[in-house]
Parts: C-alpha cells; sequence; structure tokens
C-alpha cells in the first residue's frame, strides 16, 4: 500500500512541479479516509491527455476518448484523467464525448455519489464538495445532486449503488433509493456486458447478501424475471456464499433451466452453468458416485453442490464428493497401468471403436474398485472381455 501511494505521490508531485493542478480522485480517496486498503489509485488533473504523456516515461491511452492515461510507475499503474464533465447523455448510457478543460469542482460534480467524490492533495487536504464525510461516517449511499437525473442520465450507476453496499455494508441514502425504484426500468438500456459486470462485483462483496436483499426490495426482480425466483430465495437466508457463475445457475435453474442469451457470458462459462444446472436437477433424487465424480473433477460437483443446499439444507454432499474425489484410484486414462498399447498387444483387432470400448469397460471396473488398477488382473480381464464380449482374440 504505502510503497504504491508514495509513487502515486511522486506522480502528483511531478504534475504540480510542471504547473498543474493534481489531485488524489474517487475510489481511493475514499478508501484512504476509510484506513482501507487502497484499490486503484486514480488521479485527476487540468493537464490534457498529451501534456499527461508528454511529463512521464511510461504511459498508455487506455481511454483517450475520456481523457484517461495510464502512467506506468515501477511495477504500479496509475489512471491519470483530465478534469472533465460528461456531453450527452444518449439513452441512458455513459456518454460517448466529454468535455475537458473544465474545473476540479465540475470534474466532481459529474461523479455518482458523495463517497466517491473526494480529491485529495498531495498533503492529504481532503476537497469535500458534497458533505460525502459525513455520509461516510453515517454509512449512506447518496447520489451527487438530483438522483433521478442522475439514474436517467446513466442507468448503470443505479447498480452502482449495490456494488458500493457489497463492497461496504453501507446503506442506500432513502431518495436516492426511491429514485432507484422508480428509475430501474431504465437499466435494460444499459449493454449486458456492462450489467454482468457490475453484477459480479455486487456478487463478489462482503456484503453480498445485503446487497442482493436490497435489490430484491427495490423491485430488480421484475425487471429481470429469469433472476425472480432465485433472488427470492436467496433474500431470505441468513448467509450467502455463492460465486457468481453459481448465483446465475441458481437462478436459471429455478427460472426454466435455461440460459437466456441476453445474458453475455462467455462460452466456457455457459458450459459450466449447464453442467451445474444438469446436477443441481439430478441430485434432487440421486446421489454422487465415483463415475460422476471422475467425469467432471469436484470443482463442478461442489459448485452444484453449493445450490442443492440453498434448494434444501439436507442435500448437502460437499463431504462426500470431496471424500470421494481424494479416494478415486485413478484421474485421467493415461493413469491406468495397462493401457491401449497393452490391449493391442494382445490382439491382432484393429477396431478404434471396439478398443475404446474396452478401455471404457476397464476404467469403469477401475473406478468403481472392482478391480485394482494392477497390470495382470486389468490384462486377465481384457483377455476375458476380448473372449465373451468380443468373440476375438
Ligand atoms: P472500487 O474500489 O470498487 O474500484 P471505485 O469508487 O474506485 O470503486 P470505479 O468504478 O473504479 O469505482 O470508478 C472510479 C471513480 O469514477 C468512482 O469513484 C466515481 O467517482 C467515478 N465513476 C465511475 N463510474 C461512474 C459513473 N458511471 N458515473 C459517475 N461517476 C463514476
Ligand atoms: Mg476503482
Amino acid at each position: 500500500m504505502t510503497s504504491y501511494y508514495e509513487k502515486g505521490r511522486n506522480i502528483v508531485k511531478q504534475l504540480l512541479d510542471a504547473g498543474h493542478q493534481a489531485f488524489f480522485v474517487g475510489g481511493f480517496v475514499r478508501d484512504f479516509i476509510l484506513g482501507e486498503d487502497a484499490s486503484d489509485i486514480d488521479i485527476t488533473t487540468d493537464a490534457t491527455p498529451d501534456q499527461v504523456q508528454q511529463l512521464f516515461e511510461k504511459t498508455k491511452a487506455t481511454g483517450l476518448k475520456f481523457g484517461t492515461i495510464t502512467v506506468f510507475s515501477g511495477r504500479f499503474q496509475y489512471e491519470v484523467t483530465t478534469y472533465r464533465t460528461e456531453g450527452k447523455y444518449r439513452n441512458h448510457r455513459k456518454p460517448e464525448e466529454v468535455q475537458f478543460g473544465v474545473s476540479l469542482e465540475e470534474d466532481l460534480q459529474r461523479r455518482d455519489f458523495t463517497i466517491n467524490a473526494f480529491a485529495m492533495d498531495i498533503d492529504q487536504h481532503i476537497v469535500d464538495l458534497f458533505q460525502g464525510k459525513e455520509d461516510l461516517s453515517n454509512h449512506l449511499i447518496r447520489a451527487i445532486g438530483n438522483p433521478d437525473t442522475r439514474f436517467s442520465e446513466d442507468a448503470l450507476r443505479m447498480l452502482r449503488a449495490f456494488r458500493f453496499v457489497s463492497k461496504l455494508g453501507f446503506q442506500i441514502e432513502p431518495k436516492t433509493f426511491a429514485s432507484i425504484q422508480k428509475n430501474l426500468v431504465l437499466l435494460p438500456n444499459i449493454a449486458n456486458e456492462r450489467i454482468l459486470t457490475e453484477m459480479r462485483k455486487i456478487l463478489d462483496g462482503k456484503h453480498a447478501l445485503s446487497a442482493l436483499q436490497l435489490l430484491v426490495q427495490s423491485g430488480f426482480g421484475s425487471i429481470y424475471p429469469e433472476l425472480n425466483q432465485g433472488l427470492a430465495l436467496i433474500a431470505k437466508q441468513m448467509d450467502f456464499q455463492l460465486n457468481s457463475l453459481e448465483f446465475f445457475a441458481l437462478c436459471f435453474f429455478l427460472n426454466d433451466q435455461k440460459i437466456p442469451e441476453t445474458w453475455r457470458f462467455s462460452k466456457k462459462e455457459k458450459a459450466i452453468m449447464e453442467k451445474i444446472m444438469e446436477l443441481v436437477d439430478v441430485m434432487q433424487d440421486d446421489v454422487y458416485n465415483e463415475m460422476i465424480i471422475y467425469r467432471l473433477g469436484k470443482d463442478i460437483p461442489l459448485m452444484a453442490n453449493q445450490i442443492s443446499v440453498m434448494l434444501d439444507p439436507k442435500n448437502d454432499q460437499a463431504r462426500e464428493i470431496s471424500q470421494i474425489y481424494d479416494n478415486l484410484p485413478i484421474y485421467k486414462t493415461c493413469d491406468l497401468v495397462f493401457k491401449g498399447q497393452d490391449i493391442l498387444e494382445l490382439t491382432t483387432l484393429r477396431n478404434a471403436e471396439i478398443i475404446g470400448d474396452i478401455i471404457d469397460d476397464i476404467t469403469y471396473q477401475v473406478i468403481t474398485n472392482q478391480l485394482p488398477n494392477e497390470y495382470e488382473a486389468l490384462k486377465r480381464y481384457t483377455l476375458e472381455l476380448m473372449e465373451t464380449k468380443y468373440e476375438t482374440r
């Protein structure tokens, strides 16, 4: 933390020495006042992006349109952004265009919540234009200015409010919350990728359960009916331990067991969620066995189990899953001591399908402990199999 902050101070100092204004800003200052570990350091300045790039050795224009230059210092990086206001908002999304050359005050004004709009100078003096300190000590998330205006400018800010509930365990200030209830219908204007990113952050926070309970209270479930039943179930719990894939798998499972196209998960995530839903379904009246665990490993079954437990605490098979996994005699086909090559040596048969079936058969025998993973035993079994089942030698 300290060296990250110290190197950040050097960057601020360099900007000041060059005759510019420069402040730490946003979430970093919030967390600094709270005494929390540093999140990413953002610096705001009246220097233009060009000037910032000229001043520092290693930079990258990460958000040139928005005036953001990433400055690298040692192993650290800093987002240095030129004071700006945001141009016209279209469709309740963040504007594509911003205006530079404004004051610090205007830059702070465009920010979402009072607790996110501090600036701090190099001597740790805090600029607090919106009584953010008071909200911070009262644990309140309050929109800057008129919440209806701010949420209709950029609807994602509403989800950001829940993200800070989840991260900090704060309450949403009543007028801000009432405005969220009113404006939540604007959310579907936002690209689903951004919604999903924000949802993941909500689910990752220490206070995720409080955030989800508030989300339910806000009427979010009627905007996203596919999440409604899952959210309602979670809101009643005392404890919440689902990661984001488990959360969505639970919701989709309770809805219609399908992943809606609108939710932009990666292919890999979709495949995992589908497996999870399938397992939750099967495990409503079945138990995990060696073959399932051998095929899937233990991570996906453990994830599915988390959901099964939420549906009914009596369903808990976490110990069995781990035990079965730890005691598996083999983890992959190549762990078999009797291999495809050994089978070929016993026979002139060159039918890949049959050889494959034989390997599956031995694997099954070994996994289910009907045969030891020993060369002679497996060879004997294979010979027998070839004679009786495939009538070949
Ligand atoms: P975290 O610690 O979770 O990263 P953060 O406050 O740093 O929280 P970021 O998303 O990193 O949040 O944004 C940095 C700052 O930019 C915020 O503190 C806020 O001042 C401003 N900001 C970000 N997104 C918006 C938005 N949609 N509308 C207004 N201001 C925003
Ligand atoms: Mg941040």
